[in-house]
Order: structure tokens, then sequence, then C-alpha cells
């Protein structure tokens, strides 16, 4: 089968067409980095006036790309949430109309299930069920991944998720816009035993995750006049990966029989959190799992492969599903979404 894919959630607008045989055919991005950068964040109005912009040029883009037109794919998925509201409207809108004018089935698609799956997409060999670590601008969380639709949340944050963190830190830092990357990159000339940050929740029995403290402790850091930036971002980044391998180590304490260990989302694209959750696979006699860093990040390739698998368990949606800010992907959300179609 052949699958469109459309993505909207935050700031990048991006279509794909992949395969069920996992063959990105095409796939296209555009990002909204100068239009928030003024803002040092994503202003939702803007984003959702960009998505309008370009989402249709990028659709007729991926199908000239790879030489298909409508008539061609087997279905349309589009991002139905979670995420800004008026962003998702937009590629979710798209989606229905082009799924109503070609005659296909629409797949609604969680943003939470694409990032998800996508490691499926980048290594074949991955099988249920597997622990994810999921890491992104929006959520950090611990997910028993046991099938498709079929997510159990082991842990999450009870304050901030860790993209947030490092967001928050680079504005604090005065890095730019996005932070993740400028935080990694200063930290690459930092010493990340220069200041002493707290590792909240480590140690603690459940696996949940609490990154406040630090952008606080981050914070008085820097008012201490005492620290570079580049010292704060390593030390930063190290904490984080003490909190993230600690946490991940408690969850797989409790994961029962599992394929493997895998990390996806926004914060995933970092090679420092790869290369410590990388040690602690190996040293739990799992094989370790990450999507190349461009799949981490939003994009609409892992929307698609999401709608290749949900179309494969003949998973689809009627064209009135709603867009939706707010979206778990738990046990619990699944069943209600499923008695509402
Ligand atoms: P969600 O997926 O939770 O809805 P989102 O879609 O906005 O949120 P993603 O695009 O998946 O998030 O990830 C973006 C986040 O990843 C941002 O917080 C960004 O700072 C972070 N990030 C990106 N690259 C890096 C990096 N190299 N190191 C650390 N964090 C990074
Ligand atoms: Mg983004
Ligand atoms: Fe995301």
């Amino acid at each position: 089968a052949i699958i469109l894919g459309l993505e909207s959630s935050c700031d990048e607008t991006a279509a794909a067409l992949v395969t069920s045989e996992r063959e990105i055919l095409a796939h296209a991005l555009a990002g909204q980095e100068e239009a928030h950068r003024p803002f040092g964040g994503v202003v939702p109005e803007i984003a959702a006036r960009a998505h309008v912009e370009v989402m249709t040029p990028l659709v007729a883009q991926v199908f000239e790309e790879a030489e298909l037109s409508l008539s061609d794919i087997d279905a349309v998925a589009a991002t139905a949430g979670p995420g800004l509201i008026g962003g998702v409207m937009v590629g979710l809108m798209t989606g229905k109309g082009l799924a109503l004018a070609g005659g296909k089935p629409l797949v609604a698609v969680n943003h939470l299930e694409g990032h998800a799956l996508s490691p499926r997409l980048a290594d074949p060999a991955l099988e249920f069920p597997y622990l994810l670590l999921l890491v992104s601008g929006g959520h950090c969380q611990l997910l028993l991944v046991k099938g498709v639709g079929s997510y159990e949340r082991l842990a999450t944050t009870i304050d901030d998720a860790a993209g947030e963190a490092f967001d928050k830190t680079a504005k604090l830092l005065g890095l730019g816009f996005p932070g993740g990357p400028a935080v990694e990159k200063a930290a690459q000339t930092g010493d990340p035993a220069s200041v002493p940050l707290p590792r909240p929740m480590v140690g603690r029995a459940d696996p949940h995750f609490s990154f406040a403290g630090l952008k606080s402790a981050v914070l008085r850091a820097r008012d201490s006049g005492h620290y570079t930036p580049e010292d704060i971002a390593a030390s930063f980044q190290a904490a984080t990966i003490d909190c993230l391998v600690d946490r991940t180590a408690r969850g797989l304490a409790s994961a029962g029989d599992i394929t493997a260990l895998v990390v996806a989302g926004g914060v995933a694209s970092n090679s420092a959190i790869r290369g410590a959750l990388r040690a602690l696979a190996e040293r739990n006699g799992l094989p370790f799992i990450a999507p190349p860093p461009w799949l981490c990040t939003d994009n609409a390739a892992m929307i698609a492969w999401a709608g290749v698998e949900r179309f494969a368990a003949d998973l689809s949606d009627p064209l009135d599903i709603p867009a939706r800010a707010r979206w778990p992907l738990d046990a619990d959300a699944a069943k209600a979404r499923g008695a509402g179609v």
C-alpha cells in the first residue's frame, strides 16, 4: 500500500508518501524557525497561518517527486492531535479534503503514535512489545508498545517535558531558538562536571520524570555569574541524561519481556542521550533502536508510517473525526476512541 502522511501539530509542516515496504517515496518539510525566533518560542496563531500557506504546496511537491497522483495512493493519514489546535486542523482538514476528493480512506493519526511507531519504519526487525522512551517537546513518557493502537503508559513527567527543559535552558542561557540543538552544541565545549545540578526523581521507586527543578537550578547557576553558558549547558545535559537513564532503567525493571529498548521524539536526536541509552540497553542485554535524527523530530514520514500500520490493521476513521488539542496515547484513551468510532 502507498499512504500519504500529513503533519502540522506544532511548527513543522510536512507531507510524505510511504509504502508498506518501508519505502519513503518522497518527503517534504517546512520549518517555521524564522517566524517564531523573535518570540523565543512557538506562537500558535503564527504557526497555524504558516501551515495554511505551505501545506498544499508540500502535498503537490511529494506527489510530483514520487511521480504519483491522488488516484495511486491507498489512504490519507493526517495528524489529528495532540498539538496546537489551529495547526492540527490545517493538516487534518487538508487530509479530509484529499480523502473525499480521491475516494480514499482517512486515517486519523495520534502524533504520539507517529513517534511511537517511527522506530519500526527505521528498523524492519523491530517487533512488539518494546519499551519506548518518548522524549519530545511536549512529552516525556515510558510506554510499553504492545502493538498498533496498544500502548501502556508506565511513566510520565510530573511537570515539564525533557524537550521543554532543553528549550527553556536555551532561552535562559541566551543560546537561541530552537533550544535543543543549541544546548547540545554549546554542551560540546563545556565541562559537564562544572555546575552542581540536581537529578530530580533519581533513585525513586516509581519510574516518573521531573524537570522543573533542573530548570530552576539552571536559572540560579546563570544568575550566580560563576559559570559560562557552555559549562551550564554541558552540566544541564549531563543531569538530564542521568535522569533519563535512571528512570528508563526503572521502567525496564517493570516492563516484563520486551524485544528492545527504543527511543523516539525530538530529544532522541541528541547524540549524547542516544549514547547513554545505548549503553543502558547493552548493560541489560537488549537491542537499542533509535530512528535517524531526522525521523526523531517532527516529520510526515512517521505519520504516513503510522497510517501504513493502522491501514494494515483495517483502522480508518470517519470524515467527521475532530481535531484534538489533547489526546493521550494510553490504553484507556484508545478504548474510549474505539467506542466512539
Ligand atoms: P510532541 O511530540 O510532544 O507533541 P513536538 O512535536 O513539539 O512535541 P518534537 O518535534 O517531537 O516535539 O521535538 C521537539 C523537541 O525536541 C524540542 O523541545 C527540541 O528542543 C527538542 N530537540 C530537538 N533536537 C534536540 C537535540 N539535539 N537535543 C535535545 N533536544 C532536542
Ligand atoms: Mg518543531
Ligand atoms: Fe513531536
